[in-house]
């Protein structure tokens, strides 16, 4: 498999909405979310968040706000007060596009 010049079908964000409501990578569903200006292929499944300038993780709120955050988990309880509910774009959570990304840093590493 060539790794080098792969292309992923599915990006933060896209000009036109895609027609499939499914992953091309990994088959999960995905609900489209418009910006105003783009569309955010994003999980289908809500995940709860906090809001944090500092915060790695992005999260679409509301009328497609992008924010920073900090996703909410049990372990993780950063932060005060409730945790918000948004969703994440497909882009982070994609296991096929994570283990492509990471597969192309090692790569780069060992250059
Ligand atoms: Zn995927």
């Amino acid at each position: 498999m060539n790794t080098g010049t792969f292309s992923p079908l599915i990006w933060k964000k896209h000009k036109r909405r895609g027609w499939d409501n499914t992953c091309p990578h990994c088959g999960k569903p995905i609900k489209w979310i418009y910006d105003g200006v783009y569309w955010l292929p994003c999980d289908t499944e809500p995940i709860l968040f906090r809001m944090h300038p500092e915060g790695k993780s992005t999260v679409i709120y509301k009328r497609a706000e992008l924010i920073n955050c900090i996703i909410y988990s049990e372990q993780d309880k950063k932060g005060d007060g409730v945790p918000l509910t948004g969703h994440r774009q497909h882009y982070y959570t994609c296991h096929v596009l994570k283990a492509r990304r990471r597969e192309y840093i090692e790569k780069k590493r060992r250059i």
